[in-house]
């Protein structure tokens, strides 16, 4: 099945001038959902990952089902003050202002294989963040998987930059 065809456009939204891809539509779709699992983990299979890592809140929703098709534990990335033990942070950047991200300190054991999950990738800012909490915590970076990809915001060139391997099911031109 075309995946593209299951996620709806709004446009206007959370601002004018904003195409949101809403991939609510594609989680509710059996098909689609287990699809997307299926082809987003497929390149990791032979990768012996140890982790899964899935930025709050939509890289949840994948990176659960992801881990368990690769027999890897999860990890999540939160918004800050949600994680109640102790966290490395990384601050990024937003189109106004700037966020925080945290990581369990203890969440992954030196030297572990780990895979970036999100839902879709823009300007690669909230990956990029994400990559250095990562590294923070000893991870070796194996990939970064998306279900879509904004190619026109660069946030797939800024991560593959960076050394990491970057695959994304879904891409608007
Ligand atoms: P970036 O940091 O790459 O510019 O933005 C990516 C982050 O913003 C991801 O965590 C993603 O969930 C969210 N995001 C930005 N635009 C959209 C969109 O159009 N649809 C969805 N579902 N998420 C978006």
């Amino acid at each position: 099945m075309n995946l593209k065809d299951t996620i709806r456009t709004i446009p206007d939204f959370p601002k004018p001038g904003i195409m949101y891809r809403d991939i609510t539509t594609l989680l509710t779709n059996r098909r689609a959902f287990a699809q997307t699992i299926i082809d987003m983990s497929a390149p990791y299979q032979t990768k012996d990952i140890d982790n899964v890592a899935g930025i709050e809140a939509r890289g949840f929703t994948v990176g659960g089902a992801i881990a368990y098709e690769l027999g890897a534990g999860f990890v999540p990335i939160r918004k800050a003050g949600k994680l109640p033990f102790d966290t490395y942070a990384q601050d990024y950047d937003l189109e106004y202002g700037s966020d925080t991200l945290e990581i369990h300190a203890d969440s992954i054991r030196k030297g572990e294989r780990v895979l970036l999950v999100d839902d879709l990738i823009a300007t690669g800012g909230t990956a990029e963040a994400s990559i250095k909490l990562l590294l923070k915590a000893g991870a070796e970076i194996v990939g970064a998987a998306f279900i879509v990809d904004l190619p026109d915001l660069g946030g797939l060139a800024r991560i593959t930059k960076m050394g990491i391997p970057v695959t994304a099911l879904v891409t608007y031109d």
